[in-house]
């Protein structure tokens, strides 16, 4: 049963970009959820946060060595 049929809140993917050293690991494990900005800074887009995406959310979460990212229940 997924967070929307049981009323909790979706998990989203969440970036400390005080933890992100910038080697961009993440963006390539997952481009349909993170692109790099100029200075090679993921940005977490809108669908990175997508149920269907979850496993690649996740595993890009994993990899990142810095733990600079997250699932995290959503703010409401
Ligand atoms: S893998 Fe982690 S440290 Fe590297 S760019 Fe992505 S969020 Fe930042």
């Amino acid at each position: 049963m997924s967070a929307r049929e049981t009323g909790a809140a979706e998990p989203v993917l969440a970036l400390d970009p005080i933890a992100c050293v910038g080697h961009g690991l993440c963006a390539e494990l997952f481009p349909e959820g993170l692109v790099l900005d100029d200075w090679g800074f993921p940005i977490v887009l809108p669908e990175a946060s997508d149920p269907a995406l979850r496993a690649h959310a996740k595993r890009a979460a994993k990899a990142c060595p810095a733990l600079a990212l997250r699932l995290r229940a959503a703010r409401r």
